[in-house]
């Protein structure tokens, strides 16, 4: 099948913390600025793999603007659809880890370029070329925001399109009410829900049980494919008949941000590619672990050649 997706939401820079728990309330080094922003690593894994993608955002006109514009159209994302605005700055995102798994973020995006994504934003002659359409929780941080995701979703599932959904929680924004209202109408439309283990009590539908019982609910309420990511313990996926878990691969942490959203966006576009669901889990589970093997969020985003490299070798060492 011939795909073609979209996403739409943050393009940004992210500076990140030299040493563990240096937080952000005394001067410190940082690397960076490294091109960022969900949407963006999820479109910039989807080119990589060689598969058509269309990111939908707004920079700066600013080096930070630049500099992100130049690396998904390097990597081959179409950015027809990311505008330069005059009058604000390219958003950007602080990150210090206290451990692993553990990190605290100081997010400039509201305010920023960003931002003001809005539904005008979103041209439909390009939209109407996608059958496939990804949406970030992450995203979703004002209504311009929430209003473009409606009209997204409008548009390609009047093409007959799928909708994907990783909802990316980050606790510093799920005061945000807006956000868990538009959780609750995105579920409605999701072909694909992508969320981290750690995320699905969130989505116990107001119930409390283990995983397989929110998963079942989840499927009940007709989302088709619900896959779970569980960090270094791989993944698992659910269907109404069907479940398929992978362990994950030994690897060494090197900075763990961007893994969920390679992961995503090789899952969703290889399904739809056609490959078979154990297969999509497997070459996803691997562009995971590649994206944690380097510094920088959109630093990790590997080729399908980079991806079967990596498989290649574990069959070998087992
Ligand atoms: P983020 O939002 O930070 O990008 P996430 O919480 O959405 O991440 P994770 O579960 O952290 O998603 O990672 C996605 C996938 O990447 C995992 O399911 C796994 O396949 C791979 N992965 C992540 N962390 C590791 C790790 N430490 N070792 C091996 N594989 C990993
Ligand atoms: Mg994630």
């Amino acid at each position: 099948m011939n795909i073609t997706i979209a996403t739409l939401g943050e393009l940004l820079v992210e500076f990140l913390a030299k040493k563990e728990n240096q937080g952000f309330l005394a001067p410190g080094e940082f690397w960076g600025p490294y091109p960022s922003g969900a949407p963006a690593i999820f479109a910039d894994q989807v080119a990589k793999l060689g598969f058509p993608v269309l990111l939908f955002s707004c920079v700066g006109n600013d080096a930070f603007g630049e500099m992100n514009i130049a690396r998904l159209k390097r990597d081959g994302v179409n950015v027809q659809g990311i505008s330069v605005l005059p009058h604000a700055n390219t958003g950007s995102a602080f990150v210090s880890y206290r451990t692993q798994a553990q990190r605290d973020f100081i997010f400039n995006m509201p305010n920023s370029a960003c931002g003001q994504l809005n539904a005008d934003h979103l041209d439909e002659t390009l939209l109407r070329q996608c059958n496939h359409f990804h949406i970030m929780g992450s995203s979703l941080f004002s209504f311009r925001l929430i209003d473009a995701v409606r009209k997204a979703i409008g548009i390609v599932k009047e093409n007959q399109g799928s909708i994907s959904f990783d909802p990316n929680i980050r606790k510093e924004m799920l005061n945000i009410r807006e956000m868990s209202q538009a959780f609750e109408y995105i579920l409605d439309y999701t072909d694909f829900f992508l969320p981290s283990d750690g995320e699905l009590d969130y989505f116990g539908l107001n119930k409390s049980g283990d995983e397989g019982e929110i998963v079942e609910r989840l499927l009940k309420r007709g989302i088709k494919h619900v896959i779970v990511k569980r960090g270094p313990q791989g993944a698992s996926y659910y269907a109404q008949h069907e479940q398929h878990h992978v362990a994950g691969y030994p690897v060494e942490v090197v900075d763990p941000t961007g893994a969920g959203d390679c992961f995503g966006a090789t899952f969703v576009s290889l399904f739809l590619a056609g490959y078979s669901v154990p297969d999509a889990l497997a070459y996803a589970n691997a562009s995971g672990s590649l994206a944690i093997s380097h510094r920088g969020p959109m630093e990790g985003t590997s080729t399908l050649a980079e991806i079967e490299a990596l498989m290649a070798q574990r069959c070998r060492s087992v």
